[in-house]
């Protein structure tokens, strides 16, 4: 089985003083990720801004420049790679209708969790850190049975599709940081492919649905998501409906459009149609993320970082919206760079006979 195009196999060895400088990396983020996992259970109401309004919103900025730095520092995928890095894991492979299973779970997860936030997590740090102590369990669990990264970081991790549909024209590749040597462990590989959003030629149906459906319904998904209010107590049927149901009822209007666009539009328009909606996606989420950090948001108290309503003009909380939806069309529909992978692919493994 080999999922090497050879036109990007830079292989790069991590090696000295670089690989330590990304272990500190990884040390320093890891260690940042476990003081925000304390604040959420001992400060919650500092704990819950500090993810929620400072972490959460970088995020998708950072998956569109950088998806590889993220990937080498994120604390989830260092607890995901300790049973490797420790010699603890069982090293299995995960069969090729298993990843398309795992890539549909983590796109279902993501539209589970997020809608959530709503419901408890925005306000109630001891919920978010229940559900990351969750997702890390899974991180780990999946990395002491499966080879490298294929479980967790390019499996079932529900922010591994957005990393997909951001991070198709990223502007920084560094080496891979956890793959000292490449197993091959997942088809196609995330890290080291470009254009991942396109078929490939083992792809699973599992895999085309899961990549379909974040596609074309992100954008909906998020628009919906933004018109619904956070609850501030228990969540009764009425609220829970209206949490899942409107982003849910948004994602299904644009995963049509897209579904008939794509059925409409030639074959060669179909990548072009992909990075349409990423930046469609991207600019949605911060058309109503950057107004909602300042006090502008469609209800003001919901994912604020600092009430500057008295300091800012609306006017300039526009102008942000206008320069950052013009900023992710440019970068994701009309530049067309050098194709780029996330991180350069170590050398392959040399089994010893
Ligand atoms: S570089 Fe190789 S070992 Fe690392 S995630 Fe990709 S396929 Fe797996």
């Amino acid at each position: 089985m080999s999922n090497v195009n050879t036109k990007y196999q830079a292989t790069v060895p991590l090696e000295g003083q670089k690989k330590l400088l990304w272990r500190y990396l990884q040390g320093l983020f890891f260690l940042i990720g476990l003081g925000l996992f304390m604040a959420l259970i001992f400060v919650p109401k500092i704990g819950v801004v500090a993810f929620w309004n400072v972490l959460i919103p970088v995020a998708p900025l950072l998956f569109l420049v950088a998806s590889g730095f993220w990937r080498n520092v994120c604390p989830l995928a260092s607890v995901a790679m300790f049973p490797h890095h420790l010699n603890l894991s069982k090293r299995k492979r995960i069969p090729l209708k298993w990843q398309g299973w795992l890539a549909l779970g983590s796109v279902a997860l993501l539209f589970l969790i997020v809608p959530a936030r709503h419901l408890a997590l925005n306000n109630d740090g001891l919920a978010t850190a229940i559900t990351l102590a969750f997702l890390a369990t899974l991180a780990f669990v999946g990395g002491v049975f499966f080879d490298v990264k294929s479980a967790w970081c390019s499996g079932l991790c529900p922010v591994h599709p957005v990393e997909k549909l951001y991070g198709q024209k990223v502007g920084f590749t560094p080496p891979n940081a956890h793959c000292g040597a490449c197993h091959n462990c997942v088809m196609s590989c995330p890290d080291s492919t470009p254009t991942q959003m396109e078929k490939m030629p083992n792809q699973r149906t599992t895999q085309t649905i899961a990549t379909t459906l974040l596609t074309g319904g992100l954008p909906g998904f998020i628009w919906g998501w933004f018109h619904v209010p956070d609850c501030r107590g228990a969540a009764d049927w009425r609220e829970c409906l209206v949490a899942f149901g409107l982003p849910w009822a948004t994602m299904a209007l644009t995963l049509g459009g897209f579904v008939l666009l794509r059925k409409l539009l030639p074959k060669n328009k179909e990548t072009l149609l992909t990075s349409a909606f990423a930046a469609a996606s991207i600019s949605c989420y911060y058309w109503y993320r950057i107004p909602s950090l300042v006090g502008y948001g469609l209800f003001p108290q919901d994912g604020l970082l600092v009430d500057l309503t008295q300091t800012l003009p609306l006017w300039s909380i526009m102008a942000a919206q206008v320069a950052a939806v013009a900023f992710f069309g440019w970068w994701l529909v009309l530049r067309h760079p050098e194709p780029a992978v996330w991180a350069m692919r170590p050398p392959f493994l040399v089994k010893k006979k």
